[in-house]
């Protein structure tokens, strides 16, 4: 149960939600899917006096837009496995399903609510900057477009200010590109402890995203034919290693660099 009184907003557009969050935006939580910000009130780790939730906002949708596929920030895993839109970005379509947490978390949580929770632990980080996605956030002055590299900026922390939220992920559709996406877990239920996100071109070119292994998702560009290479280059591009209960930031830069190969793999 959560102890404390707040106030419940449930804007119908996302301009009013930027208004209401312009408004006062230091006691503020926004809402997506809730699943994670809603624990940590129940838990007493965060105490808002104003919650503004999304739901009504109209920004569930995906939607193909002159080569790219557009995500609303409120679609969830399940939208995403659902579309015919992202059908078009396998690799992403096999982000979504492969999330742990069973039908009822998929169903629910968002790919804007884990971008802007920004746990590097997480699947949604690397797969935005591995298919080179554009974020467009939104505050009462309007909007903004912040490349995904740029959007993730370390543990927890993305480049959201202060009165602004997400309105929807932009990713280009790689013609002539194949797409893959592995992810290496402890077990069937758990968060991801390295993943990779992997495009090869028709030259066999190859450009791998390892997400989950680094405080922020790292990129590296090889050939396909090279995976020794590519492997070397990946474990060589951590250099933050990320450490948290699942496992230690070395044993994650270790690995990164099976990951990249079977990402490139998954791809071809
Ligand atoms: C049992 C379980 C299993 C899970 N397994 C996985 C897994 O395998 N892989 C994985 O990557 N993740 C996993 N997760 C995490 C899950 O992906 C996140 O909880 C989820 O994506 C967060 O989405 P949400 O919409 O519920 O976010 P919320 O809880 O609503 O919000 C999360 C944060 O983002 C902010 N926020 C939300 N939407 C916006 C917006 N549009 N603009 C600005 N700020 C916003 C909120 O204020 C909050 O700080 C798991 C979670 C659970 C509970």
């Amino acid at each position: 149960m959560i102890k404390n009184r707040f106030q419940y907003l449930a804007p119908t557009s996302v301009e009013e939600a930027a208004n209401l969050l312009a408004a006062s935006p230091g006691d503020t939580e926004v809402i997506g899917g809730g699943t994670w910000v809603v624990v940590e009130m129940t838990a007493g780790d965060r105490d808002p006096r104003r919650v503004i939730d999304l739901k009504n906002a109209g920004l569930r949708y995906i939607r193909e837009e002159k080569g790219a596929v557009v995500i609303g920030a409120r679609a969830t895993y399940t939208d995403v496995v659902r579309s015919a839109a992202a059908a078009k970005l396998p690799a992403l379509v096999a982000m979504a399903a492969g999330v742990t947490g069973g039908g009822q978390l998929r169903n629910r949580a968002t790919l804007g609510g884990s971008a802007c929770y920004g746990n590097p632990s997480s699947d949604v980080p690397g797969l935005l900057v591995g298919l080179g996605a554009t974020l467009t956030v939104r505050s009462a002055g309007g909007t903004r477009s912040i490349a995904a590299a740029d959007f993730f900026t370390g543990p927890l922390r993305t480049a959201l200010q202060t009165g602004e939220l997400l309105e929807s992920m932009t990713i280009p559709v790689p013609a002539g590109m194949k797409q893959g996406y592995y992810k290496f877990k402890l077990a069937e239920s758990s968060w991801p402890i390295c993943t990779g996100t992997a495009l090869v071109g028709a030259d066999g070119s190859a450009t791998v995203t390892i997400g989950a292994a680094n405080c922020r998702p790292v990129t590296v560009t090889g050939s396909a034919s090279d995976l020794d290479g590519l492997a070397r280059a990946a474990e060589a591009a951590i250099t933050s290693p990320f450490s948290d209960t699942l496992a230690d930031g070395e044993y994650r830069k270790q690995i990164a660099g099976a990951i990249a190969k079977r990402a490139v793999k998954a791809a071809v």
